[in-house]
This record gives C-alpha cells, structure tokens and sequence, in this order.
C-alpha cells in the first residue's frame, strides 16, 4: 500500500478538498485494516501474500538462502513476533530452534499456527532413520502446499471476516494456478528417461517433490541439516551413481555444497545445478522454462526453476 501514498499526493492538486479528506481517510483506513502477519520461511511468507494480498502486510522472518533447521531468532525476531497479529511456522520441526520460542508465545495467548497441522498423518512421510519425526518438507508437493494455503486461507477469515471473501476468492484463484503448475511440472519430468529419473542432493528436502513428480530421491544427509553425511554414506552414494550411471546430482541453496561437490569428484558425475529446498530465491529474478515465466521469489518459482534444472541434467 505504501506505493500508492506517492501517487496520491501527486494528484491531491487537481482535487476539491473533500475529495482529498475522502481519499486520505481511505487510505489511512486500507493501512489501519490490514492485520499484521509474521511468518517464518520465504515459503510461508509468499503463502500468505498470495491469500491475504492487500488485506494482510506479512513479514517474513527467513530470507533466501536460509536453513530453516539452523535457524536461531535473533533479538529482533522476537520484537517482530511479538508485534504480529498473527504468526504462522510450518511446523512438524522444520524449524527446530524456534519451538521453544513458538510454545511461549502461544502460551502468553499469541495466535500461532503450524501451515502444516491440517494435512492428514497418512499423507506425510515418515523418514526411514528417524523415529518419532515427520518429514517436513511438504512444500515439495504442490497437492499438499495446497492444504496449508487452505489452512493459511480459514485462519486469515477467522481472524478477518470481513475479508473472508477477498480471501476466498484469491485462495481459489491460486489454488488453481498451482493445479496447472504440478501438471506441467510432472509432463516435464516424463520427458526424462524412466530408468534416470533419480534425484540425488545434499540432504532429503525432495521426498515430497519426488514422490509428487516421479523421482527416487536420494538424499546424503537426511531429513535435517543439523549433522554431516557420515563417510560410509558418501561412498555408498558414488558407488550408486556409478552402478546407475547418473548423469548429474545437485547442490542446494541453503545448504552447504561441500558434500556433494566431493561426490561429483569422487563419481565423475557432474553437478548438475543448484536446486532451492528449503528457502525461495530472490524477488524479481525471472527464469523462462517451456514456454512460462517464474519469479524466483515465489513458490511457483521454486517449482518452476527445480523442475527445469532437474529435467535439464537428467535428460
Ligand atoms: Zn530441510
């Protein structure tokens, strides 16, 4: 909204003086109204601008490139949270160093919401080597990403009901763009030979995307960031890529790429690009793939680019 405070005095000249108190009270009235929302991933944060559009002013507490696993709130962080309306995470321990931080504030009576908490036990992923523990990265599915903006889309009209139908409206309008989006992701992945379709990265951010797109991920540091690849693990790993002579495996934007350029060099096999897992990329970068166009800071980008880069090193 505040893009338009600039226009508006521009044109405050050409106007009789009630027309000016009218126009400056509605847009006081837009700034008052809109609920303040904080959110942790860019993942969320896109989510939520996309339902809430400009009945809401989000702020995300993760930029690009950050590791949601390691993340630690910083002093500000905890202004913010406590400054928001309403605060949603994702949940299911992607960001482990926050629950404590999330119980208190939600104890202390803040509206706070996992995107995650009405997606169905049965259609998650339990890791092989953990117990006790969800795969969090849900995004990776855009059917399941769908659930949490439904979640994010009733949580912002119980809060908001005047806005319920801005809401609705813009959710469904969404949800139907990511329904063409998992469509055109998947006709893309079936232009890669069958027996090549495995998907090889740093840590197990991909199980979702894999499973929703048709790849055999293979992840070298499980399902969180927080400890290395053991050794016998990376050898296991170049031995596969040799065994099925995999083309190419990627490196990711918020993790660490030292483990996987070790295996490209051990296994010969190239690095096939970089794939964003668990943080979006920049605002405004825009990437052409078949024929569409992907803002790189928005979750469609983050479908678009790694659909694009996995079909282009595998085929
Ligand atoms: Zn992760």
């Amino acid at each position: 909204m505040l893009n338009h405070v600039p226009r508006l005095h521009r044109c405050l000249k050409c106007l009789p003086p009630m027309a000016i108190l009218i126009l400056l009270q509605i847009s006081c009235d837009l700034h008052a109204s809109q609920i303040r929302v904080v959110a942790t991933t860019t993942m969320i944060t896109d989510a939520i601008q996309q339902v809430g559009g400009d009945r809401v002013s989000v702020e995300g507490l993760m930029g690009p490139g950050v590791d949601p696993h390691l993340y630690k709130p910083a002093a500000s962080d905890v202004i913010k949270l406590s400054r928001g309306e309403i605060i949603f995470y994702n949940g299911l321990l992607l960001e482990g160093k926050m629950a404590a931080l999330f119980s208190r504030l939600s104890r202390q009576g803040k509206p706070v919401y996992a995107v995650t908490e009405g997606i169905k036990r049965s259609q998650l992923i339990k890791p092989e080597n953990v117990s006790g523990h969800w795969d969090p990265h849900v995004w990776g599915d855009p059917r399941l990403w769908a659930e949490c903006i439904r979640n994010i889309t009733e949580t912002l009209k119980r809060h908001d009901a005047e806005g319920s139908d801005t809401y609705d409206r813009r959710s469904k309008r969404y949800l139907k763009r990511l329904d063409e989006l998992n469509a055109w992701g998947k006709r893309n992945v079936e232009t890669i030979q069958a027996n090549k379709r495995i998907l090889i990265t740093s840590h197990d951010a991909f199980n979702y995307f894999g499973k929703a797109f048709g790849l055999k991920v293979v992840g070298v540091q499980g399902i969180s960031t927080v400890t290395e690849a053991p050794l016998a693990d990376i050898i296991n790993i170049v031995d596969f890529i040799k065994t099925h002579q995999i083309p190419a495996i990627f490196v990711e934007s918020s993790v660490s790429p030292a483990t996987i350029n070790r295996i490209s060099e051990d296994s010969g096999t190239s690095v096939g690009g970089e794939l964003f897992s668990d943080a979006l990329g920049t605002p405004g970068l825009m990437e052409t793939h078949d024929g569409r166009s992907f803002d790189l800071g928005t979750y469609e980008g983050w479908i678009g680019h790694n659909i694009a880069t996995v079909v282009r090193s595998l085929q």
